[in-house]
């Protein structure tokens, strides 16, 4: 019984997928611009509690100059490094505000960090997001865990995936689906906090009781990721 258990893990194991192409990555763009299409009076609703309601419409524009500009890329002739910098620079030429540096600061560095490669394996993607978080607490000004920000999401799932990554047992779904986990858990936790941060940190203490909505956006877009590779 053990044995066939063992045995069915190995053979889903080696099925499933175990890099995401620059192709892979190319469509992945797409599926979060429909995703923040799909969030976008979620996200906005958020922002209108703790900051000026225009998260939702800020991304869903990021995206969709990041996938207009894609269309001059063909997916089967680029590399990671391409399909990222372009999105990045999307983002960061058409949103304003916080979300515009930091969101395409995200994507730009991890584009130039990625470089011509052709595919991302499991290492590959946490080193990338790890030097996209890096970046993004920079451009934040120093932003750190508990400033009830988009970092209250993404440094946990940098953190869980680079464990989860050490452990030759898992595979980059599973990995991702651990990141995931622990984003959703990091955006939870930015609801009783009193935002240090942004346009959030000018309410002070009547910023608790809500849930951040970059730390949401953020959950989303890592989300995304994992869904998208899990059904590859
Ligand atoms: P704006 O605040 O300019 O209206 P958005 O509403 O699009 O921009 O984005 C707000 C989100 O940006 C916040 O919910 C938060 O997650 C993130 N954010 C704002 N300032 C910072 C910062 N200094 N560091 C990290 N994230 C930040
Ligand atoms: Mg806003």
């Amino acid at each position: 019984m053990i044995y066939r258990e063992n045995i069915n893990k190995f053979v889903r194991r080696i099925t499933l997928a175990e890099k995401i192409t620059a192709k892979d990555l190319y469509e992945i763009i797409y599926r979060i611009r429909d995703v923040m299409k799909e969030n976008e009076k979620y996200l906005t609703d958020l922002d209108a509690a703790i900051g000026d309601a225009d998260h939702g419409v800020n991304m869903v524009r990021g995206f969709n100059l990041a996938t207009e500009r894609l269309k001059d890329i063909d997916p089967n002739n680029t590399d990671v490094g391409t399909v990222l910098q372009t999105a990045g620079m999307a983002i960061l030429e058409t949103v304003g505000g916080a979300a515009g540096p930091l969101y395409g600061m995200w994507f730009t560095q991890m584009g130039m960090t990625a470089g011509n490669i052709k595919e991302i394996d499991k290492e590959t993607l946490a080193k990338l997001l790890e030097t996209g978080l890096e970046t993004v607490k920079t451009t934040g000004g120093g932003t750190q865990v508990g400033d009830k920000t988009m970092v209250d999401a993404l440094e946990p799932a940098v953190n869980a995936l680079k464990e989860a990554v050490g452990n030759p047992n898992n595979s980059l779904v599973e990995a991702l689906e651990k990141a995931v986990k622990a984003a959703e858990e990091g955006m939870k936790s930015t609801i009783p906090l009193i935002a240090k941060k942004g346009r959030a940190s000018y309410l002070g203490e009547r910023s608790k009781g809500h849930q951040d909505p970059g730390a949401t956006s953020t959950y989303l877009i890592l989300k995304t990721i994992y869904e998208y590779v899990k059904s590859k």
